[in-house]
C-alpha cells in the first residue's frame, strides 16, 4: 500500500498519540471517567478558541455548528449580513435563506479581503440587521478577512452580533475570540486540530446569549440552550462522539504545549514557503489576500486541476484539493494545517514540480524546493 499523505484542507492527517487514544475500548458517555474527560477538554477548548465563553461540542460535522449559529440566533424574517467571497459564505448565505430569514450579502470577490466601510454603511442603513456573518480563511479561495477589524465596527452596534466561521482557519491563524469581539465561533474537528472529521464547536457570548433568548427558528438537535444546561455538568444532551472527544483531550493538550502563538508562526512559514516555491515555478497565487492555513495555486492553462490532483494521488499518495465551483479544474488547494512538518511541506513542492513536468509544463527541479527550504530553514 502506498503511504497516503494528507495535504486536503480538511480532512488532515491524525497523529499517531490521538489515533491510539482513540483507539482505546470505549467508554460511556455519562460516567464520571467520561465527564472528567469532557471537563479538560472543554477548559482546553477555550484556550484554543481564546476565550472565556460558553465553548460548545456538537456531534456534527462543522456545518452543523454553522446552522445553529443561524437557528438560534435568528427569528423568521429577520435580516443578517453575510460577507461571501467564496462556497463557505455561500453556505451560511444558503442557511440563513433555507430558514425563511433574509440575507444582505456582501460579496468581495472571490479571493479578496472585505471593504469594512461596505459592511459598516449596510449596517448604519439598515439597524434591523441582527447579525453579521462572516469567514476567519475561506477554504475555496485559500483567504483570509480582516475579522479583527470587523469585530470592532460591530461590537459599536448593540443590537447586532458577530458569526465567524472559523472552520479551516482556527489554530492555523491568529483569532481572538473576545479581543476582537467575536460573539459566536465555530469550527470543526478535521483541520488544525488534527482530528478526524465529525465535531463542531461553537462558542457563544453574553451579547449572542440574549440574541439567543429572543431566537424563533425551529431548532431540536442543534439547541444551544439544552447544550449550556448539559454542560453545567460538563454533558452533553444527546450521545457525544465517545471516541473524538478522547481524541480532543490528546490534540488539545498537544496544541497547549506548542502554544498557539508559536502554531500560528509555524503556519505562516509554510504558507510562505508554499508561495515562495509556487512563484518559483511560475505560477501564480490565487487570492489577494492569502490565507496561511491553505494556498491556492493557479495551474498553468491547459492543465486539468481534477486531472492532475488525481494523478498526485495515484502516483505519490499525495492528497491536495482541486477546485470548487468556478475555480474547479483551475487551482490546486495545499493546507498548512494539522499535523505536517517542515518535511511534508518540501515534499508536496518536490511532488507538484515533477507532476508539472510530466503536463509538459517544464519547471527546473527543485528550483521550487530551493525556495521553500529557504523559508523553512533559512535565517
Ligand atoms: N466552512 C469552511 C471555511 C470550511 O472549510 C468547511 C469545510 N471545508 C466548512 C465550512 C464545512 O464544514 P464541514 O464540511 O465539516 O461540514
Amino acid at each position: 500500500m502506498m503511504k497516503k499523505r494528507l495535504f486536503t484542507p480538511g480532512p488532515i492527517s491524525v497523529p499517531e498519540e490521538v489515533l491510539l487514544e482513540m483507539a482505546k475500548p470505549i467508554i460511556h458517555h455519562r460516567t464520571p471517567e467520561f465527564l472528567e474527560i469532557a471537563q479538560k477538554v472543554v477548559e482546553n477548548l477555550k484556550y484554543f478558541f481564546q476565550t472565556k465563553n460558553d465553548v460548545f461540542i456538537i456531534a456534527g460535522s462543522g456545518t452543523a455548528a454553522m446552522e445553529a449559529a443561524v437557528v438560534n440566533v435568528l427569528s423568521p424574517g429577520e435580516k443578517a449580513i453575510v460577507i461571501s467571497g467564496g462556497k463557505f459564505g455561500e453556505r451560511f448565505v444558503e442557511i440563513v435563506k433555507a430558514y425563511g430569514c433574509i440575507p444582505f450579502v456582501i460579496e468581495p470577490g472571490w479571493g479578496n479581503d472585505v471593504d469594512i466601510a461596505i459592511v459598516e454603511q449596510t449596517l448604519k442603513q439598515n439597524p434591523d440587521i441582527k447579525a453579521v456573518y462572516g469567514t476567519l480563511v475561506e477554504t475555496s479561495t485559500a483567504t483570509a478577512y480582516n475579522i479583527k477589524g470587523l469585530g470592532k465596527l460591530i461590537s459599536d452596534f448593540p443590537e447586532t452580533i458577530f458569526v465567524v466561521d472559523g472552520i479551516s482557519g482556527l489554530g492555523a491563524v491568529e483569532c481572538r475570540t473576545d479581543d476582537w469581539n467575536i460573539d459566536i465561533l465555530v469550527s470543526g474537528s478535521q483541520k488544525a486540530l488534527s482530528l478526524p472529521p465529525g465535531l463542531s464547536f461553537i462558542s457563544v457570548s453574553e451579547k449572542a446569549w440574549r440574541k439567543i433568548a429572543s431566537s424563533k427558528l425551529p431548532k431540536y438537535y442543534l439547541d444551544l440552550k439544552k447544550y449550556k444546561k448539559a454542560m453545567e455538568k460538563f454533558d452533553f444532551p444527546f450521545t457525544m462522539a465517545v471516541s473524538l472527544v478522547i481524541g480532543l483531550n490528546k490534540s488539545l493538550e498537544i496544541i497547549k504545549q506548542k502554544g498557539l502563538e508559536n502554531l500560528w508562526k509555524i503556519h505562516r512559514k509554510r504558507a510562505l514557503a508554499t508561495r515562495k516555491a509556487a512563484e518559483a515555478m511560475g505560477l501564480k497565487i490565487f487570492s489577494k489576500s492569502p490565507a496561511d492555513a491553505v494556498t491556492a495555486i493557479i495551474l498553468p492553462e491547459g492543465i486539468d486541476g481534477e486531472k492532475f490532483c488525481s494523478d498526485l494521488r495515484k502516483e505519490f499518495g499525495m492528497s491536495v484539493a482541486g477546485g470548487q465551483d468556478r475555480l474547479k479544474g483551475k487551482v490546486i488547494r495545499i493546507s498548512h494545517f494539522g499535523w505536517q512538518d517542515e518535511f511534508d511541506t518540501i515534499s508536496v513542492v518536490a511532488a507538484i514540480e515533477i507532476m508539472l513536468n510530466k503536463y509538459n509544463f517544464r519547471v527546473e527541479l527543485g528550483n521550487g524546493v530551493k525556495e521553500a527550504m529557504k523559508v523553512l530553514f533559512g535565517n
